[in-house]
């Protein structure tokens, strides 16, 4: 698909993208594949479409042999043969709709499926842009808008315009000069039809673009529900909610007024196509040059015409809303990620590896947030980051899982520069337990398992007892089995760090980024989680973003931070009797003493629900800030 997508010349417009361009973007991509059923639902479609020529073909018998020359034998095969016509007709009209939904369900999901492997290899910074309510709307409701094309266009394709043609055989069969003269409002409807259309494809634009705008601010509502409620925004949201939904309705009743004023305009040439037939035709049936039937037969096939040639309009429309979908589609699908695997990748270093930082160099846009950052972690131990909130503690995780490449710098482990591995094997070698551990809505055996069906039971257990999860287990419901919820929302924040060391415990990377957040765990949950931690680390590279002073104390080396900068490090002795920074840290929190109004102040703060509000309240007096 990617050569498909490089060979298109289109490609960087993804605005007015020509309908050309983008109907064969979609056959080729996705309608080819299913080439078979098409085909066969096109003749189906075209059987269907032949009975209604058919049909006014019998017109000519009915009239003239049955009603004029009252013949009996005709009485009985016109009857049956209209019969006939109807029978075929019903089966390959069901035969042809069970094929197209089939097409119209596959592509869709096809089209769905691809998209959410695309997007999820796009980099942190689309995503930063993209929210995820916007990109839901584009997956779920473009592909909406997309799935009524299939059916639209193939139908289109096979059945009316296979019955157009053939109506108009019948009818030119009958008398061409008719013909001509019923088509005689053709060309005045052709250009407020390609008016009508350009109007329809740019409201069905602004649509999609509202739609998105719509979903991003739901799920923002949603997932912010408890902020929402506590500082009473609901008016505020349903107000902003309403007044993109009001915006969307105009956008769409304008669209499908656009879309139906497309077979009005058929309509209207059809008008003044019968009036001229009957004007004309009238003349010659007075004047005995035409029969009854003749004139019936060509009326009924002409009649019929319209129909199709009306749907035909239609599809226009349906396709140009279409249109402004699949134009999004294709940009997202050819959005391309800017952190890939190196063509030929080196190997993930073995055993436990050092982590080297050198002079790493890292901007978001103009603002710097890395600048010239130096550090190692040793194999096997344990180094704690500690500084102020911004100092780039993060980022330094970011930059070692390659979510984020630096503008400078090298980043190794074990001596290898992270840039030359292929990313499946660098992330292969972290395990990251965060703030935010990602729960899915399943049950909690789901979500500790990831998928893995290797693990045996007693190997599950002993995960489970380390991560100290089975001390919870028997206060759910259903034990694993229980669903946790959306984003794990039945559990507290202390069990959701337990099944999150308890995933990082099962997955035995060599190293381990921990972004430190207990603060929101009482007394207990902090000593339990703690423990698991301390068992997680042992044996691994284990970087910490430390918000606890005695994590800190207890680490081999502590890294101290500040402006995208490492600015001191060593041991805690080291940087006790340095009496720098970190010595003026320690006196706050643990005066021989006992602890100070200002200590007990720093450490209330600690406590906060926030950590990283905490540590910025508690860094800002240390650096004075
Ligand atoms: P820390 O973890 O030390 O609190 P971070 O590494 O999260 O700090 O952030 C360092 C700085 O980079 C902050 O000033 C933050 O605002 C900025 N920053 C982080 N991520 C982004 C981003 N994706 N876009 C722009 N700025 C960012």
């Amino acid at each position: 698909m990617q050569d498909d997508r490089s060979s298109d010349t289109a490609q960087n417009a993804p605005h007015g993208e020509t309908s050309r361009v983008l109907l064969g973007w979609i056959w080729h991509t996705y309608l080819r594949r299913h080439l078979g059923l098409v085909l066969f639902a096109m003749l189906l479609m075209a059987v269907e479409g032949g009975m209604l020529g058919a049909l006014s073909y019998m017109m000519q018998p009915m009239f003239d042999k049955v009603f004029v020359e009252g013949d009996n034998a005709a009485l009985w095969w016109v009857g049956f043969g209209i019969l006939g016509i109807f029978v075929v007709r019903a089966i390959a009209n069901v035969g042809q709709r069970v094929m197209l939904s089939v097409v119209e369900q596959r592509t869709a999901a096809g089209l769905r499926c691809d998209l959410l492997d695309h997007l999820m290899t796009l980099d942190g910074s689309f995503h930063q842009t993209h929210p995820p309510g916007f990109l839901v709307q584009r997956v779920q409701g473009d592909v909406e808008a997309v799935k009524a094309l299939w059916t639209a266009i193939i139908t289109g394709a096979g059945r009316d315009t296979i019955s157009l043609f053939i109506l108009l055989g019948v009818a030119i069969s009958v008398d061409p000069v008719w013909t001509l003269v019923a088509c005689v409002g053709i060309p005045l409807m052709l250009v407020p039809a390609s008016m009508a259309q350009r109007f329809v494809r740019r409201r069905a634009r602004e649509a999609r673009d509202l739609g998105a705008g719509l979903a991003t601010r739901l799920d923002e509502v949603f997932h912010g529900i408890v902020p929402v409620k506590l500082n009473r925004l609901e008016k505020y949201q349903s107000g902003q909610y309403g007044a993109l939904t009001d915006k969307l309705v105009r956008a769409e009743v304008r669209a499908r007024m656009g879309a139906a004023a497309i077979p009005g305009l058929v309509d209207l040439m059809a008008g003044l196509g019968f009036l001229g037939v009957v004007v004309f035709g009238g003349r010659e049936i007075m004047a005995g040059e035409k029969t009854i039937g003749e004139f019936m037969s060509f009326f009924t096939a002409i009649g019929f015409a319209f129909e199709p040639l009306r749907r035909l309009g239609a599809i226009s429309g349906v396709w140009q809303s279409a249109a402004a979908a699949l134009e999004r589609l294709k940009q997202l699908l050819e959005t391309e990620a800017t952190i890939f695997s190196p063509a030929k990748p080196a190997p993930a270093p073995t055993g436990t590896p050092e982590i080297r930082l050198q002079d790493v160099q890292l901007s978001y846009g103009e603002t710097p947030v890395l600048r010239g950052a130096t550090l190692v972690a040793e194999a096997g131990k344990t180094t704690a980051l500690v500084g102020p909130s911004g100092a780039g503690k993060s980022t330094i995780f970011n930059v070692l899982t390659r979510l984020v490449d630096p503008g400078q710098g090298d980043v190794t482990l074990s001596g290898t520069d992270v840039r030359q591995m292929a990313l499946q094997d660098l992330r292969g070698l972290f395990s990251v337990v965060s703030q935010d551990a990602a729960l899915f809505d399943e049950t909690l055996r789901e979500n500790i398992l990831l998928g893995r069906t290797d693990v045996s039971d007693a190997e599950l257990k002993h995960v489970l007892d380390a991560a100290h999860v089975s001390d919870f287990l028997p206060n759910l419901s259903k034990g694993l089995d229980t669903p946790v919820g959306p984003r794990g929302s039945a559990l507290s924040g202390g069990q959701r760090q337990r099944v999150a060391i308890a995933r990082a415990l099962l997955r035995n990377t060599p190293i381990l980024l921990l972004d430190e957040a207990t603060s929101a765990l009482d007394a207990e949950s902090e000593q339990t989680v703690q423990e698991a931690l301390d068992r997680l680390a042992k044996g691994r590279t284990t970087l910490v973003i430390a918000h606890r002073l005695s994590t800190v104390r207890e680490a081999d080396k502590i890294v101290v931070m500040d402006k995208g900068r490492v600015v001191d490090e060593g041991t805690h002795d080291m940087l006790l009797q340095r009496g720098g920074i970190y010595a003026r840290l320690h006196d706050l929190q643990f005066r021989s003493d006992g602890p100070t109004a200002e200590a007990r102040a720093s450490r209330a703060l600690l406590k906060t629900a926030k950590p990283e509000s905490a540590a910025r309240g508690l860094w800002a007096r240390i650096f004075g800030r």
